[in-house]
Order: structure tokens, then C-alpha cells, then sequence
């Protein structure tokens, strides 16, 4: 029979494994290719790989790849083997992992589609149940973060974000030269980074030379028990200082519009997006509307204008020069008399130091945008997570950097 060799070919099946039957079945739509294992070899403890006796066998099925649109299932009688030191195991079988009901180039393929599509998507795709594909997607997470070697960062980002539409966080550690995630903890406090420093042990806490954060009490204080000399190593990045800048412009802005529509003015109506667009992104026709605003006395105008000047103030490379400018920004922002401005100058004058360090090094924090802009993608993809577990798994799955294949593939592959 020709399909017979065909499918052991394909199947990368050989001794002492053979494919003996293959059954077409129209109506079903589905192939079932059935293997038998040559009784004729002797059989091994699949834990100490020393000889062991039969014990019995049992048939099982694993989903394959599908054969021109056809459910594809493997079929074989698997022998339980008897060892004297290691009890009764099942043998293992060279196209699959142990316990999986997939063949390893099935979950392969899962795995490739995943990084596509949303797991309900790949679902429907190769016609299994979520569940089945989120069970693929976790199997192979847990076989990535297995593999992975110990971690041996030395600048890292931390940053909270939140899943779901109710205020949920988890903390997310980047390591900033291999823009992968290295660390998703439960919750945004103090023992959630703590978590992490534990991991990585006293040198690799000490092998860090940046960690770059929100101006976050809880992710501070874990660092300053961590890490030596933290202060030192912590920086404020300028992504979440112009976000803390940006939200208190935006504060401003609500306010002040809701006083001037109670006296029948809406010109601030619809321009929440102009006062927290860098003006060199602006569409031409918005920027001339908006630079009418700008130029206005009004009190949002001035928060902007405060805002703007602190952007700036990151291209310093002298500490002192740059602590000087700080300073001068800060006495104008804290006269501002606007109370959403005057606690961000507060907050940025109790953290200045960390600031500084940031402006200095050039603490760009480019990794930890882009991932956050990955994580704000898969959260839209999967319209939010049903719990946190998955959420750690989509991130760590998407952004990890890890090898998730089972290791059974690379065999067939090679010797295909
Ligand atoms: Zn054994």
C-alpha cells in the first residue's frame, strides 16, 4: 500500500514504530492512521532507558495534521513497560509528547498559528475547542519558561498593567536589551517585584546595573531591599513622567470644560486628543486649529505649555546642567496654580535624583513601549481576559523569547 509509506514518511515514523492501516472514512471525514510497534525489539524503561519487560498495552489517538482537509488521527497500542527500578511506565513514542493528545508537529502548528491569531481563531481554524488550544498555548509556556536558562539581565523595566476592564494589574519585568518579558507577577505591589529580586537571586540583583519604573512607592521600596545601592540604579523614566504630565493636562481640561459649558462656551469641546498630541504629530489643519487654543489664556494652555517644557529637559547629558533646568521647570510648575500640575512637580521634585539618572543615561525605556503597545494588542485580540492566569500566559507566549516546541518535533524534523 502506497499510503502506508507515504503517511510513515510523513509522520517521520521509524522502528521500530511502522504504520500498518490507513482508513479513509468519507463520511466522517477523517483519516485514521493506525501504527504498531515491531513486538520484535526489545523494550526500555523510558526513565533509565535499561531493558524492561512488557506490561501491557493500550491503545491510544493523537490528532495530526490534517491530510488534504481530513481530520487526520494516529492510532497505535502503546505498551506499559515494567522496570525493576522505576515501576510501570508508559513507553514513549517518538511523535508526541508524554500525555498530549496532539502529535508534536500538530502542536507546532498550533503554536505557529497562535502567534497570528487569537486562540478562539486558531480554534475554529483546526477545529478544536478553546480549551484544547488554550491547553496547547499553556503546555508550551510552561515548556519555554522550563527551558529557559537562568535569567541574566542587566537592565530591566517594570511596569504595571491592567487586564480587563476593572482596575486588575499585573506587574510586567522587561529586560531591556532582549526587549523579552522576564517576569509577570500578580498585582502592582510591593511583593509582586519582590517576587521577582527573590528569583533572580542575590547576583543577579546585584548584576543589575538600570531599572527604570514609575515614580511607584511599592516598586521602589522592593528595589531598595534588592538591589545594592538602588538609588543609584533606579531611574524615572521619561514615559511615565510625560504620562503623569499628560493625565494632569487632561485634569485640567475637564474642569475648565465643564466651567466654560456652564456658562455656554464649548471651544474646548472635542479637544481632549490635541492637548496630549506632540505638536510635530499633529495633522496640519488640527495644529492650526489648535494653535489658536494654545496661544489662548485659558487654564489648560498652560498646563500644555508646562508640559511641553519639561520635554526638553530629557536631552541633557550633565547631571548638574540637567538638575538646574529640573529645578527651574519645577518652580514655574509648582506657581502654576493648578492643582493637577502643581502634584505631578511635587512628584517629580521628590524623585529627581531617579529622574536625573534617566536623563543621564539615556534610559530610553523603548523596549518596555513597545512591549506595553504588544500587551494593549493582545488585550483588544482576546477582548480582555478572563482571568489573570491567562493573561500571564498570552504575555509571557507572546513576548517571553521563549523556545515552546515540544522536543519530540525536532527528531521527526532532522530525520525527515
Ligand atoms: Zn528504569
Amino acid at each position: 500500500m502506497r499510503d502506508k509509506d507515504l503517511y510513515q514518511q510523513i509522520l517521520g515514523i521509524e522502528r521500530p514504530w511502522a504504520v500498518t492501516h490507513v482508513d479513509l472514512n468519507r463520511a466522517a471525514q477523517g483519516v485514521v492512521v493506525r501504527v504498531a510497534r515491531d513486538q520484535r525489539v526489545a523494550l526500555k524503561c523510558p526513565v533509565c532507558a535499561k531493558r524492561a519487560s512488557g506490561y501491557d498495552q493500550r491503545v491510544r489517538r493523537w490528532r495530526h495534521l490534517d491530510t488534504c482537509q481530513f481530520k487526520t488521527i494516529l492510532e497505535a497500542e502503546v505498551p506499559r513497560v515494567q522496570c525493576k527500578e522505576h515501576g510501570v511506565h508508559q513507553d514513549s513514542v517518538p511523535w508526541a509528547e508524554e500525555g498530549s493528545r496532539f502529535t508534536a508537529l500538530f502542536e507546532s502548528l498550533v503554536i505557529d498559528w497562535l502567534h497570528e491569531a487569537s486562540v478562539s481563531g486558531v480554534a475554529s481554524q483546526v477545529r478544536l475547542s478553546w480549551h484544547e488550544v488554550s491547553g496547547i498555548q499553556e503546555r508550551a509556556v510552561r515548556r519555554g519558561l522550563a527551558r529557559r536558562p537562568q535569567i541574566k539581565a542587566t537592565r530591566i523595566g517594570v511596569d504595571e498593567t491592567s487586564f480587563q476592564k476593572r482596575h486588575e494589574y499585573v506587574t510586567v519585568v522587561v529586560d531591556q536589551d532582549e526587549s523579552t518579558v522576564i517576569h509577570v507577577a500578580d498585582d502592582r505591589d510591593k511583593a509582586a517585584l519582590e517576587g521577582f529580586y527573590k528569583e533572580l537571586g542575590t547576583d543577579g540583583c546585584a548584576a543589575l546595573k538600570s531599572v527604570a519604573m514609575d515614580m511607584w512607592p511599592a516598586y521602589i521600596g522592593a528595589t531598595r531591599e534588592y538591589v545594592p545601592d538602588a538609588d543609584e540604579r533606579i531611574s524615572f523614566d521619561k514615559f511615565h513622567v510625560a504620562q503623569h504630565l499628560g493625565d494632569a493636562v487632561d485634569k485640567v481640561r475637564r474642569r475648565e470644560n465643564k466651567e466654560l459649558l456652564a456658562l455656554g462656551d464649548d471651544q474646548l469641546k472635542g479637544t481632549r486628543y490635541s492637548w496630549l498630541t506632540n505638536p510635530e504629530n499633529m495633522d496640519p489643519v488640527v495644529a492650526w486649529e489648535f494653535s489658536e487654543l494654545r496661544d489662548s489664556s485659558l487654564k489648560v494652555a498652560r498646563a500644555w505649555a508646562i508640559k511641553e517644557a519639561a520635554r526638553p529637559l530629557w536631552k541633557y547629558v550633565s547631571r548638574t546642567w540637567a538638575r538646574k533646568a529640573w529645578l527651574r521647570w519645577y518652580g514655574w510648575a509648582i506657581r502654576s496654580r493648578l492643582e493637577p500640575v502643581k502634584k505631578v512637580a511635587r512628584m517629580v521634585k521628590r524623585h529627581l535624583e531617579g529622574i536625573l539618572t534617566a536623563v543621564v543615561a539615556g534610559v530610553t525605556n523603548a523596549a518596555s513601549e513597545s512591549i506595553n503597545g504588544t500587551i494593549q494588542q493582545l488585550k483588544r485580540r482576546a477582548n480582555g481576559y478572563r482571568n489573570r492566569e491567562r493573561f500571564r500566559m498570552a504575555i509571557y507566549f507572546h513576548l517571553g523569547g521563549l523556545d515552546m516546541y515540544p522536543r519530540s518535533l525536532r527528531s521527526t524534523h532532522t530525520k525527515a
